[in-house]
């Protein structure tokens, strides 16, 4: 890593970023931290001078959901590339999915995989731990000793698969009270999903493809909400994908529950017809993923909500695969797609253009809340004088078609390949060290 910004100087001062999208100012970092905010800052002559006229300042984004593959599919994802990725798209901290090979699901794991972020220095990595052993579905995994472990678990989840059985979501979400943890639950009943390979409707009635209802969703979030407030526990949903999950959660959060939901960014902006057609033909794997892309009426409810805050918070769900488990035929291909360095330009093309949302409200939802949820320390705070400098620079006015040959993920499964999408993540800021300068790794 190059560390000539910071290292040699004893600080770095952003010249007329606008934070938050408000107006110009000037920020100046030491020691990690941001020290001083104002005009005309100048820092003396041994601080080196970042140029950032007309770009947006932003607090670094937190990601609750990237898979970053290992240890067991390195070929998809480490670590390391995952990480960069990370970086490039704008975030300073990253929380591992726990279905790895072998599973997260004990202390000895998510100390390696939280050890490896520290190493790699992109990012911050906070493993997930799962719930159950192996992901099996079972019985509870270690979860106090995750907790109690360096890496400080506090996100509980069998991503990948639902804590189907009702006891043990129960008795899971017992536990995680001990030391203020959450169960992020994968919400798929999967006798109403065997087999599926798409959105149930319309389109998956005229392709002959079997279908992946919107109640199999629904069924599992009500019975979670219900648990939730039952045992008095934290209960955060994966990837909402449907209108009626909207309506539940908004139901459960007006009676005062503890629930909190994410939203990717693929399902604020890509409905089923593109399995049908598309610019990449039909029956193209790019589109498969879990859960799957749904209707128009069900991105503009999710957008909505979103917006309202009964969606907290947006979240990669980060899923690469290498081409031989994408490039094949539709129901033998993996489900997932990409999605770390494309995320703050699929949120501006969806929530900011449209009006939605502001920078602000960019800001809470891709970096304050996934911090507070997850409970992570020193991200996802404000930027203001004290704070760590977890930042980014980001240029919301040029537009380009996007390339993923210069991604820095191992994989190439985006859905976006060839779509004009707004916005370019110039500078990521992790304590104050460049991970990214001038849109490449520093
Ligand atoms: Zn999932």
């Amino acid at each position: 890593m190059n560390d000539r910004i910071g290292a040699t100087r004893d600080g770095i001062v952003i010249r007329g970023a606008r934070i938050l999208g408000g107006e110009p100012a000037d920020i100046l970092i030491r020691d990690g931290l941001l020290v001083e905010i104002g005009r005309g800052l100048s820092g003396g002559e041994t601080v080196e001078t970042v140029e950032a006229e007309g770009l947006i300042a932003l607090p670094g984004l937190v990601d609750l959901h990237t898979h970053l593959r290992e240890p067991g599919r390195e070929d998809a994802e480490t670590v390391t590339t995952g990480t960069r990725a990370a970086a490039l798209g704008g975030y300073t901290a990253v929380h591992a999915m726990a279905n790895t090979d072998p599973v997260a699901d004990t202390a000895g794991v998510v100390e390696q995989v939280w050890r490896l972020g520290q190493e790699a220095g992109h990012c911050d990595v906070q493993p997930v731990g799962a719930v159950t052993v192996g992901l099996g579905g079972e019985r509870l995994a270690e979860l106090g000793a995750m907790a109690d472990s360096a890496a400080r678990v506090r996100v509980f989840s069998d991503d990948g698969k639902c804590v189907s059985d009702a006891v043990l979501m129960r008795r899971a979400l017992e536990y995680v009270k001990a030391f203020d943890g959450v169960v992020a639950q994968h919400a798929q009943e999967p006798r109403l999903t065997a087999g599926a390979q798409m959105n149930e409707g319309a389109v998956s009635g005229r392709l002959g493809l079997t279908g992946w209802p919107a109640v199999a969703e629904e069924a599992i979030i009500s019975r979670d909400c219900l648990l939730a407030a039952h045992v008095g526990s934290r209960l955060h949903i994966c990837h909402v994908s449907t209108a009626g999950s909207v309506e539940i959660i908004r139901w459960a959060k007006s009676k005062g529950w503890d629930v909190t939901a994410e939203v990717t960014p693929h399902h604020l902006l890509l409905t089923d017809d593109l399995v049908e057609d598309s610019p990449v033909g039909s029956y193209n794997p790019i589109y498969k993923v879990n859960p799957p892309l749904r209707t128009r009426a069900d991105v503009e409810a999710l957008r909505e909500a979103l917006a309202d805050g009964t969606i907290d918070c947006v979240a990669t769900d980060h899923a690469p695969h290498p081409v031989e488990d994408k490039e094949t035929e539709w129901a033998a291909a993996a489900m997932g797609m990409i999605g770390l360095e494309t995320a703050l330009a699929v949120v501006q093309e969806a929530m900011v253009e449209t009006g939605l949302l502001d920078w602000a409200g960019v800001a809470e939802r891709m970096s304050c809340a996934p911090a507070r949820i997850g409970r992570l320390r020193g991200h996802g705070q404000p930027i203001e004088v004290g704070a760590p400098a977890n930042l980014t620079l980001y240029d919301p006015a040029v537009r380009a078609a996007v390339d993923p040959a210069g991604y820095a993920s191992k994989s190439r499964n985006t859905p976006y390949q060839g779509l004009t999408l707004p916005g370019r993540v110039v500078a990521t800021f992790l304590r104050g060290r460049p991970t990214v300068l001038d849109g490449k790794l520093a």
